[in-house]
């Protein structure tokens, strides 16, 4: 690769805009030049712009008429890397340019000039005529010799008003200077020392470090249990990098997960690393999109847009809990992080670790084939062992109806609770009840605008559509039959469990987990650190307990419907009850005492039940690999989805069945096409959706094939079309 390009003033660029236009425009370059990579600002039509410089721009136009860029932005040019990143994410997932370019460009008040702000400092010369208030000031400031203070806070710690210290200022005692607002963030010292490791872990810590220190790409898939010590493991690989002046990027899948991490972080380097997800302020994002592409933010804890952050020497990028399944972006650009965080590491020459206890099949089948190195913790750290694992068969025990807690596992419950301990209640359903069904017509209330049923939820006293978040009141009658007082609640939430609850454990402390309960994460962080403090006896909980929450007096797991997640056709259903199910039971028993973890099961004899608790994983990835293999399905084929969607059905269907019809690109490359079908959920806020499937095998050029495929496609009225390649669910 050659280094970038300058252009002098008056030449042709070629410049990529966040615009929805798919061509690469053609300006001047300003006054002064512009280098390749340089985000400018430019005119389009009436309006100013954000675009960076993409290459030499296209001759053949009258010179005359070429409009000129305006200027270049006060930020660091797009680097190389990025640009090839954005390339290839693009191509891979069948994005436009101008799409990539707004992820990558996330940040507000990118076109403002660099915003500065007054500080005040010693000068170093004394006042001539003192007072009391002017003698704090100067107290403060030779307090902390050297350091410089915005006004307030030079007034504040002194008390006394801000005009003393502009009194100073004119007295030549107090010097007023400009700096720019965005800091560098406090750095972090690599060289404090982290905790000793047992022998497993400093083997594998040995080999990330080694990995850093070689400066290269590679890939490691690091499986341990819960509590194996995984976080202290990486941490080092973070120090090494640290060392070397590089950048490390830590993703987590869970916004309630980074307070836990970045006090980690602080306790083992001495400051905390800068945070980049949607909780974070604007002013903290735009400082943060600076301070990354001037290298001075070292260590970044985010979600998984903060792949397209501009580092500029990304050496480390972790990926946490690398089979959650928020990994994969839902909606506008589709993408796997985790697939993604490793073409991004291979192509910045860096160290991708991706941390699990129950890794994907993909992760797991990668590393089987030798593509990354694998690195096992086996046992968890200090006294702590896996908890023990037991099936309750539901079909003999004795329960009431609307009622799940099984006299089993009250007992265990009962036991727990008599010991001081905790224990935890697993359901995966939010709300009070996923159905309410007329009881004198059979009605079930669903959502006007969805393909979907209405779910219960007693905490905010409403109907919720859990696809489109429609709310509604309860109502008094069917809307159906319009029989009154007959709707009635099946089946249970979490919010009904905790009725259950109550009313079987009258003494008991009880804590719900639920992501809707919560009006902020930090209200959510506030209950997750009282539980861990022992603030509660029973915690009910849905896959948000599942994400590596640290409930030390935590010993027993009940999950409540071990069978949930079987159900469905879900490609992955068996994989993610199992990841699941093993997460959560992870939870029981870190510290010094033994857990156990109960499921509650009708079908204790399904072959995922039986894997989930023999804890023979190797055996349930080879027997999910082969199926998967046989049915030609990822990973081990490709898969694309195409949802077609409309408020017009018959519409969606026709488009669908004439693509199913053209099908010549596709057939080229070998792969087959089947659908249009309903979508399974075949209608959300009110517009249908159809839906194609691509089959391809492994190693065909799928993408290439459905651009020449979808290109002649005509998208009418209200039509949408959108490609995910290789779904992670499908809905
Ligand atoms: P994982 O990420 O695999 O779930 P963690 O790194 O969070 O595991 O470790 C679990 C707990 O054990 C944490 O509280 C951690 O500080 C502690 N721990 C792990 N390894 C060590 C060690 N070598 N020395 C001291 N404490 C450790
Ligand atoms: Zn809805």
């Amino acid at each position: 690769m050659s280094g970038p390009v300058f252009y002098d003033a008056g030449a042709r660029v070629g410049v990529l805009t966040t615009q929805p236009i798919d061509r690469i425009l053609t300006y001047r370059a300003p006054e002064g030049g512009c280098w390749q990579g340089a985000f400018v600002e430019v005119p389009l039509g009436p309006r100013k712009v954000i675009g960076v410089v993409w290459g030499a721009g296209e001759g053949g136009f009258d010179a005359a008429k070429l409009r000129s860029v305006i200027r270049v932005l006060d930020v660091a040019p797009m680097r190389e890397e990025m640009a090839s990143f954005l390339t290839r994410v693009g191509d891979y997932t069948l994005t436009p340019m101008s799409a990539m370019l707004r992820l990558a460009t996330r940040a507000p008040g990118l076109m403002d000039p660099l915003s500065m702000r007054k500080v005040y400092r010693a000068s170093g010369a004394r006042p001539n005529r003192m007072t009391d208030a002017r003698a704090r000031v100067m107290q403060v400031l030779s307090d902390h010799h050297g350091l410089s203070f915005t006004l307030k806070e030079l007034a504040d710690l002194a008390g006394a008003s801000p005009s003393v210290v502009k009194g100073l200022v004119k007295l030549g005692a107090v010097r007023e200077e400009e700096t720019p607002r965005d800091l560098p963030y406090q750095p972090l010292d690599p060289t404090m020392k982290g905790k000793e490791l047992n022998p497993e872990q400093s083997d594998a810590a040995r080999t990330l470090r080694e990995a850093v220190k070689g400066g290269s790409f590679k890939a490691v898939l690091l499986r341990g249990v819960t509590g194996s010590g995984k976080t202290e493991v990486y941490l080092e690989a973070v120090a090494e990098c640290l060392r070397k002046g590089r950048q490390a990027l830590v993703l987590l899948p869970e916004i309630a997960l980074t307070a836990e991490f970045l006090k980690r972080v602080e306790a083992r380097f001495g400051a905390r690393a800068a945070e980049w997800h949607s909780g974070v302020t604007m002013t903290e994002r735009r400082r943060l999109w600076r301070m990354a592409g001037q290298g001075d933010a070292s260590l970044v804890v985010g979600a998984r847009s903060a792949l397209y952050l501009p580092f500029r020497d990304l050496g480390l990028v972790v990926v946490d809990e690398e089979h959650d399944q928020s990994y994969k972006q839902e909606d506008g650009v589709l993408y796997s992080a985790r697939d993604m965080a490793v073409l991004r590491g291979s192509i910045a020459q860096a160290l991708v670790v991706l941390a699990s206890a129950t890794p994907s099949l993909e992760s797991w089948a990668n590393a089987r084939a030798g593509k990354y190195t694998r690195l096992e913790l086996t046992s968890r750290y200090g006294e702590a062992v896996l908890p023990d694992m037991r099936a309750i068969d539901m079909r003999t025990e004795d329960l009431p109806s609307n009622h799940w807690i099984s006299p089993s596992l009250q007992r265990a419950v009962s036991e727990r609770i008599a010991k001081g301990e905790q224990a935890l209640l697993f359901l995966n359903r939010r709300g009070y009840a996923p159905v309410t069904v007329c009881r004198a017509c059979g009605h079930q209330i669903g959502c006007d605008h969805c393909d979907a049923r209405m779910v219960e939820h007693r905490f905010l006293k409403r109907l919720v559509c859990h696809q489109c978040g429609e709310t509604k009141p309860m109502p008094e009658a069917c809307p159906s039959c319009e029989a009154e007082g007959r709707l009635a609640p099946v089946g249970p939430g979490v919010e009904r469990m905790a009725e259950e609850v109550a009313e079987t454990f009258p003494d008991a402390k009880v804590a719900v987990l639920s992501s809707d309960l919560f009006g902020s994460a930090r209200a959510l962080k506030e209950q997750i650190e009282l539980i861990a403090a022992g603030g509660a006896d029973i915690i009910i909980g849905t896959q948000l307990v599942a994400k590596g929450h640290n409930f030390p007096l935590l010993t027993l797991v009940g999950v409540i419907d071990a069978d949930l997640g079987l159900q469905g056709s879900d490609l992955r259903a068996a994989e993610r009850t199992f990841q699941l199910i093993r997460q959560v039971s992870g939870r029981a028993g870190r510290a010094d005492k033994p857990g156990l973890a109960l499921l509650q099961s009708f079908q204790p004899q399904h072959p995922v039940i039986r894997a989930i608790l023999s804890g023979d994983e190797e055996g349930f990835w080879r027997a999910e690999a082969d199926e998967r293999r046989a049915a030609g399905v990822p990973p081990y084929g490709r898969l694309a989805g195409i949802v077609l969607s409309s408020a017009n059905v018959e519409q969606a269907f026709e488009l669908g069945n004439a693509m199913a019809r053209n099908d010549g690109p596709l057939r080229d490359i070998g792969a087959q096409v089947f659908g249009p079908a309903p979508a399974p959920i075949a209608r959300i806020r009110g517009r249908h959706r159809v839906r194609l499937l691509v089959k391809a095998d492994k190693n065909a050029p799928i993408q290439a094939a459905l651009k020449k495929w979808l290109a002649p496609v005509k998208m009418k009225g209200d039509m949408r079309l959108s490609v995910d390649i290789d779904p992670q669910s499908f809905y």
